[in-house]
């Protein structure tokens, strides 16, 4: 070999692979042992310690061989781990070992999807996919079609250009209180006029309080739902906002980062109802779908709408390639070189099927249900309410706000657990995003001790 650094791909590249592969996995478990608990314990300060004396220098002049051991082991050690049932503050999901096994082939091949002659099973493979998906949210008749994005907040932005291309620069953006704060920072990013925060005073978007702006407001508008909404996994009304915008001729989207993994379960799809009305919707299966980031997507009910961003760059798309039937991938995204993260979501879906997914998202609601019980039934805690999805909110009764965001960071320092936070009914709650379908109830019980343990005063 001409060179001591073998490549990934190649008729070597398997080869070279698996004593690396061995490498990452003994230290994935070391440092993870290492670490014992949902988080490393100390808080920025020890983390930070210990990962510049693992990495003394950045760009070292001699390398060492042993790096890729030792930053494994670190950042296992120094990592916040899904997988603990103890980590449930975000929507932060254990990935499946699966989808992680295919993301590595995906690495090793290395396609971009800016071109078919970079990419040409993975283009194919896209294709299939995002159809698939596109149709599981807008049935037939409609012909829709969806992008891959980074996730939740690029689709995001996405629905709000699509809305500015078809309906003009002065389309105006509504949207809930309970938004994700990335639509707004959109209409900011691509100069539309200031969105308008419409009242959602039970945590989903107040219809009568749509109508009205919608009736006050000078058009066009862009209204932006939410399925699963970030702080307390709500869905707003759907039903009820696609007709508001069917009155008011508004276009809609549906931002389901969250809740849009609910259409696996069959159990739990009829939430969703109303969601084929919109025009774009937004879904991201590193939340309830189980893939390490990132596997966005955002759907298109007119496929007619994404010619928007029809992009040439002779390199990529030249006029006769194409005529030639070469495959146009630039106009699929903003971005140019681009990861093949349909891979691992292919692999998942091909792997588990519908009912496979739909019992992972069973298992996280049902789980979510029996810590709200659990809450509930317990005199030293208030619940917020019933989960919709997978999100439980509660506080020490009768603790302040300012114990309650204690008890918090009290726990994250320690390693112990990793709670979110979220502000409803004018109080400060702890957070749970429960997406750990293997999480047990007794480790919830545990979650419940360690708070009542630690809350102060
Ligand atoms: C997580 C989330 C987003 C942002 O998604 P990213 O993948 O983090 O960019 C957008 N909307 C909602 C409702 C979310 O929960």
């Amino acid at each position: 070999m001409s060179t001591p650094w073998p490549l990934a791909s190649g008729p070597e590249g398997p080869h070279a692979l698996r004593p690396l592969l061995d490498t990452v996995l003994t230290a994935l478990d070391a440092g993870s042992r290492a670490r014992g608990g949902p988080l490393p314990a100390g808080g920025p300060r020890a983390v930070t310690a210990r990962v510049r004396a693992a990495l003394p220098d950045a760009l070292p002049e001699h390398g060492d061989p042993d790096a890729l051991r030792d930053l494994v082991h670190t950042l296992a050690e120094g990592s916040a781990d899904p997988a603990d049932p103890l980590c449930a503050a975000h929507l932060h999901c254990p990935p499946l070992a699966v989808a992680v096994a295919a993301d590595l082939a995906a690495s090793a091949l290395n396609p971009s999807l800016d071109s078919w002659d970079q990419a040409p099973a993975a283009s194919a493979l896209e294709t299939l996919v995002t159809r698939a998906l596109a149709h599981e949210i807008h049935p037939p008749p409609a012909g829709p079609d969806a992008l891959m994005t980074t996730g939740g907040t690029e689709s995001n932005q996405l629905a709000v250009l699509l809305a500015r291309e078809t309906q003009g620069p002065g389309v105006r953006l509504l949207h809930g209180a309970n938004a994700h704060h990335s639509l707004p920072r959109a209409a900011w990013l691509l100069g539309l006029p200031d969105p308008v925060t419409v009242p959602a005073p039970a945590g989903v978007l107040d219809p009568a309080a749509l109508d009205e702006a919608l009736t006050h407001l000078p058009g066009p508008h862009l209204v932006a739902a939410t399925a699963g909404t970030t702080d307390a996994g709500l869905i707003d009304p759907l039903p009820e906002i696609a007709a508001l915008c069917a009155a008011h001729g508004a276009r809609l989207h549906i931002d389901a980062a969250y809740g849009g993994g609910l259409l696996f379960s069959a159990r739990h799809r009829h939430r969703l109802t109303g969601l084929d009305a919109a025009h774009t919707v937004t879904l991201d299966l590193h939340k309830l779908g189980w893939q390490p980031v990132a596997a966005g997507l955002l759907a298109a009910r007119d496929p007619a709408d994404l010619q928007a961003l029809h992009h040439r760059a002779d390199y990529l798309n030249a006029d006769d390639d194409t005529d030639a039937g070469l495959p146009d991938l630039l106009g699929r995204s903003l971005r140019t070189s681009r990861r093949p993260d349909v891979l691992k979501i292919a692999v998942t879906l091909a792997t588990l099927g519908r009912d496979g997914l739909g019992r992972l998202v069973d298992q996280v609601c049902d789980r979510a249900a029996e810590f709200a019980d659990l809450i509930a039934r317990h005199p030293g805690f208030d619940l917020y309410d019933r989960p919709t999805i997978s999100t439980v909110l509660f506080r020490p009764a009768n603790a302040t706000d300012t114990a309650v965001a204690a008890v918090r960071r009290h726990l994250l320092t320690d390693g112990r657990a990793v709670l979110g936070r979220a502000h409803a009914d004018g109080r400060l709650w702890l957070k749970t995003t429960l997406l750990n379908p293997q999480a047990r109830p007794d480790a919830l019980a545990a979650l419940l001790k360690l708070v009542e343990g630690n809350t102060p005063g």
